[in-house]
């Protein structure tokens, strides 16, 4: 049977699908160029906004003539957006044959090989893990590892906790095991995974206790880690950091709002000064360190006032990079609860507003790049030129420049010769 898999969405959901396709694999699937080539269609779903959810019901609507011309096709819808509209999804496409939640994603072989029981439904939650996987994955270099699912935060504006469950971590054991295989597979560097991984626990042993032990025993050349909470970036984790050669010097640290009562109703339980303190003590610990972070406007009663407070905390901290969003309300949230009135055209202006001045923050941080030496992990070529590669600085930043295949999966020394606001352009320097 020929799969394809089309995944929306985070990180997280890049890795399970990285991990159902080494799944599907070991167990005699083969993968398909296209959907049209496809015996079985998985859809791996988002749910963070309403916008990644349209997009999945407008991909599925384009799925509809596939199955009308071959009803054998099964279409499966997994992950996030099948957990939390699991009924709807087959009301209004009823030619979805498999809806698995996030949980669940893993017993799709047996939902497909048993025709019997379609359509199926489930989303109980209660992760089993699978036997060790490599997860197929398009970077041969760097590769993701999940360590945590789920989150206990309830942010008033998220439904992860929803879609993904309480938080539980992975023990300390299966992760060194994994990234043991990884590195056997040619991986040079890993980023670990969780809705909140410095929250991360295993009996005795926190998060720098796991970045420590894999730090020493195993053979990983590089280490990232995302996506943080600041309530949980403790000293020790920044000691880690700073001390350990094999940590990346790049903490990605929501902030999402710089008003502290908008933060206050986000449920973000810091204030912004608090949060400045962690930005200048990461800085302190790593001078070079890249920090990029997450930013809502638009949340519900947000004044200009306070939008500007966002804008003032992006000139304050000058972040490396952004993702940037205007709120759009989640059925379900207790931010539902608000009146969401700032209304849609000044959400537009906002979040216009707020890329503009991160454009130019990130041009004058990748401009104070320019003349310095990075450590870049070389993964390919660029999308122009084979005679341009392209790599992965320490503060994963982008950077191309002129080299030859054989330098594709090493680690190089390269100067950094000029920038732009999302790019860095740099030569051999040695
Ligand atoms: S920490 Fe907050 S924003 Fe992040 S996943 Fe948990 S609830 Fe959502």
């Amino acid at each position: 049977m020929k799969y394809k898999i089309i995944t929306f969405g985070c990180q997280m959901n890049l890795a399970d699908s990285g991990l159902l396709a080494s799944y599907l694999n070991g167990r005699g699937y083969q993968p398909a160029e296209s959907e049209d080539d496809a015996d079985l269609i998985v859809l791996n779903t988002c749910s963070v906004r309403e916008k990644a959810e349209t997009r999945v019901f407008g991909r599925l609507s384009e799925l509809a003539g596939l199955k009308r011309e071959d009803s054998r096709k099964k279409i499966a819808v997994v992950g996030c957006m099948a957990q939390r509209l699991g009924e709807r999804i087959v009301r209004d496409a009823p030619y979805v044959d498999i809806v698995l939640g996030t949980d669940r994603i893993f017993d799709l072989p047996r939902y497909v090989e048993n025709g019997s029981d379609i359509p199926a439904i489930h989303t109980e939650f209660g992760y089993e893990d699978i036997e060790e996987l490599v997860p197929v994955r398009d970077n041969k270099y760097s590769a993701f590892v999940t360590i945590s699912r789920g989150c206990n935060n309830y942010c008033s504006y998220c439904v992860v906790p929803y879609v993904r469950g309480e938080e539980r971590s992975y023990p300390v054991s299966k992760i060194v095991s994994q990234i043991n295989a990884l590195v056997g597979d040619g991986v040079l560097e890993i980023t670990f995974l969780g809705q909140n991984v410095n929250s991360f626990r295993d009996g005795d042993a926190d998060f720098p206790d796991l970045l420590d032990r894999i730090a020493r025993e195993t053979d990983i050349r590089r280490i990232r880690f995302m996506t943080s909470h600041p309530k949980d970036m403790s000293d020790r984790l920044i000691e880690t950091i700073a001390r350990e050669p094999k940590m990346m010097p790049h903490v990605h640290l929501p902030l999402q709002s710089g008003s502290d009562r908008i933060l206050k109703m986000m449920g973000r339980v810091y204030t912004f000064s608090h949060y400045f303190s962690l930005t200048e003590r990461l800085r302190a610990a790593v001078p070079d360190i890249s920090l990029t972070t997450d930013l809502i406007v638009g949340f519900p009663s947000e004044t200009d006032e306070e939008y500007r407070m966002t804008l003032d905390a992006v000139r304050a901290v000058m972040f490396d990079s952004a993702f940037m969003f205007r709120y759009s309300v989640r059925e379900g949230t207790a931010a539902a609860k608000f009146d969401d009135d700032v209304p849609e055209k000044d959400k537009i202006a906002r979040l216009v507003g707020l890329i503009n001045l991160q454009k130019d923050v990130a041009f004058e941080k990748n401009q104070s790049e320019v003349g310095k030496i990075r450590s870049v992990l070389v993964d390919g070529f660029s999308r122009r030129s084979n005679n341009i590669l392209k790599g992965k600085t320490g503060g994963n930043k982008t950077i191309l420049f002129d080299g030859h295949e054989e330098l594709i999966g090493t680690i190089q020394k390269i100067r950094v010769t000029s920038a732009d606001s999302w790019t860095l352009h740099g030569e051999r320097a040695e």
